[in-house]
Order: structure tokens, then C-alpha cells, then sequence
């Protein structure tokens, strides 16, 4: 197939609409990354999605949605809970689980009976899904395990001629997904750190559990609560490794054991690294590191690195989502310098 690009203009966000009302794909920018849109109440429409990333059937989409009175239909309750965190971050970067309804299919959501539902603020996805009149189901718009794209040539690159179109609305705001808490249990329980934060959700909620799979490798035969999160996930060609230490410990590091063809990703400043740099931000400022993070990752490929060793973040705030990516673009291997 031949993939159309759009802009963001009416014309160009009416023809997305009328390609999504005809069960096509169509990826679109949101404050997060880049979506793979299709109609979530199309099983039809849904399996295309699947079939263009190449990812396992098992791993549930989010549904995105423009008013807070398209959740309704869509779920079986709404706690309380989801109300206040709603009326506190919504629209914006927080995705939230609830009991599906028989509206969506239960393919979206990898046969499981929970629905992932999320109101983006960035305006383009938000006037396309308004067009649409629909919920609109959309993964990163990326290979399946490829870093998730930030851009439409990111998009492009791992979906040419896979999907119907893609609209460019340039680079992504925050740069990581949307945080995922699951609300069907007493504790809202935090799935996926984003650009909402852990304690932005206890400010609202009173309490919020952070899934041991943020952090840790999931033991074998172990239940993923969060499906995406068993998989190798965004990663590139390149192997990466984590130094957790001092900007001086990781330069005498990588002075004993980096070899030609090697590069690293480091925070803005630390120039006294013996191999090709690039920078994903300040060490203190992790907003900066999510907006680079994936963007560096396909670097890395484009640079033909073959081992890449990166400045871990700090674990502390949206820190935890950057931190939460690298982990698994790294298959989990942290080097302590001390
Ligand atoms: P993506 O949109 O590509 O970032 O993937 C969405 C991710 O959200 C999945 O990989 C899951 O980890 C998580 N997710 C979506 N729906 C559910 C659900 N019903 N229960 C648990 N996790 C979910
Ligand atoms: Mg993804």
C-alpha cells in the first residue's frame, strides 16, 4: 500500500477521518508519541493494527477518546478515583484501566477484560478523533520492540508502506508514553511510569502502588499485569548498557573497556567521554530526557554504534519513565561503577 502524508490542516485531517472511518490505519502525533489510529470498535480495523507493528495479539491497546463523556459507553464503572485523576490530568499524558464494555471489542485489549483509555491533549489528535466521532484504538506507531517514534519520520521509517497515512505535527512534547494505572483494584496501580508522575497520582488518589515490573525483570512464568512489559521494547540494533555512577566513574570506565565502533548517550555537559557522544539532557532535568530518549535510540542505529552505553537517569519523578524505557532498550543490563 501506498502510505499517504498529511499535514495538519482540515483537508488534510478530513481525509485521516474518512481513512479511519473506512477501518484503515492512519498515525498521528499526541503529546506522548507518535499513534497507530484505528477504529476501536472495528475488530477488523484493530487487527490491521497489529499486523502493520508486527505485535504479539496479547498486547492490549490504549483507546483514545476526545470529551470525558465518550468514556461512558466504553467501561462498566467509573470509580471515583478516575474522576478526580481525571478532572486533574486529563486531557494529557495518563492513561487509566477499567472494566470493558461489550462496545469494544476484546481483541483491543489482548483478550483481557480491562480497557486502557486515555483523552490526549495535543490539539491534531484530538480534532482527528472529533472528526471521527469514534474512539480511536493507537499504539506508538512503531515497529513492535523498535524505540517508539517521536516524529513522523520515525513513523515512516518503520511503517512506509504499511499503513494509509500518516499526519506530521512535528516532534512530540513529553517524548515517552502516557503513564498507565489500573483503577479495577482498591490502590490505583501504576503499570507504566509516564509523564504523569507516581506522586502526581498519590496528590490525587491518596495512594498509588508502582508495579514491580517498573523496575525489575519479570520472574519466569510470571503474570505481566501490564503486557507490553514482557516484551523487548524499545530497543535498537545497537547493544545497550546502563552506567549508574559518577560522570568521573563512567569516563574511567569506558577508558578501560570501550572499543572502536562503541558510542554513548550522556547528559548535557559530561564531555570528558573517551567514544562518540550524543546528549538526551541535563542530568537534573528529566522532562528534557524524555523528550530525547527515543530519538537517541534510533541515532544510535543511524551512527552504526555497536554497543551503546548510556548515563543512567535518575529514578526520581518523570526520571522514572526514562529510566523505565533505557532498562528495557537495555534487556536490563545496569553496570554499578559506584
Ligand atoms: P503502547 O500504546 O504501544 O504504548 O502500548 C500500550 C501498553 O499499555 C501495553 O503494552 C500495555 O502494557 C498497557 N495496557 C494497555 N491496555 C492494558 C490493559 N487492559 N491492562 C494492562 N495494561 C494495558
Ligand atoms: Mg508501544
Amino acid at each position: 500500500m501506498t502510505t499517504e502524508y498529511l499535514d495538519t490542516g482540515a483537508a488534510s485531517l478530513a481525509r485521516a477521518a474518512e481513512l479511519l472511518r473506512a477501518g484503515e490505519t492512519v498515525a498521528f502525533p499526541t503529546e506522548t508519541v507518535y499513534g497507530l489510529g484505528a477504529d476501536a470498535r472495528s475488530a477488523a480495523a484493530v487487527a490491521r493494527i497489529f499486523e502493520a507493528k508486527g505485535r504479539p495479539q496479547d498486547n492490549p491497546l490504549i483507546v483514545h477518546i476526545a470529551a470525558w463523556e465518550e468514556l461512558g459507553p466504553l467501561v462498566l464503572e467509573i470509580p471515583p478515583t478516575a474522576q478526580a485523576l481525571a478532572e486533574a490530568y486529563w486531557p494529557g499524558p495518563l492513561t487509566m484501566i477499567f472494566r470493558r464494555s461489550e462496545v469494544i471489542p476484546a481483541s483491543v485489549s489482548g483478550g483481557l477484560d480491562t480497557l486502557a483509555v486515555r483523552l490526549p491533549s495535543h490539539p491534531v489528535a484530538r480534532e482527528l478523533i472529533r472528526r471521527c466521532g469514534f474512539p480511536v484504538a493507537a499504539p506508538s506507531a512503531n515497529r513492535s520492540g523498535s524505540p517508539s517514534p517521536t516524529t513522523a519520520a520515525h513513523v515512516a521509517a518503520d511503517l512506509d508502506g504499511r499503513i494509509a497515512a500518516v499526519i506530521d505535527g512535528g516532534p512530540c512534547s513529553v517524548g515517552v508514553e502516557s503513564t498507565v494505572v489500573d483503577l479495577t483494584g482498591g490502590v490505583p496501580h501504576l503499570l507504566r511510569p509516564g509523564g504523569v508522575t507516581a506522586e502526581m497520582i498519590r496528590a490525587v488518589a491518596g495512594a498509588c502502588e508502582v508495579d514491580d515490573a517498573v523496575t525489575h525483570r519479570l520472574r519466569d512464568g510470571a503474570r505481566a499485569a501490564s503486557p507490553g512489559m514482557k516484551y523487548k521494547h524499545y530497543a535498537p540494533q545497537a547493544r545497550v548498557i546502563l552506567l549508574r555512577g559518577s560522570s568521573e566513574a563512567r569516563a574511567a570506565y569506558l577508558r578501560e573497556h570501550a572499543q572502536e565502533g562503541d558510542g554513548a548517550l550522556c547528559f548535557d555537559g559530561e564531555t570528558s567521554l573517551p567514544v562518540p557522544t550524543m546528549t538526551y539532557g541535563r542530568e537534573d532535568d528529566p522532562a528534557a530526557q524524555a523528550a530525547h530518549v527515543f530519538a537517541c535510540l534510533r541515532q544510535a542505529d543511524e551512527r552504526g554504534f555497536r554497543t551503546l552505553y548510556v548515563s543512567c537517569p535518575s529514578e526520581e519523578g518523570m526520571g522514572l519513565a526514562v529510566y523505565n524505557r533505557l532498562l528495557r532498550a537495555a534487556a536490563f543490563e545496569v553496570i554499578e561503577l559506584g
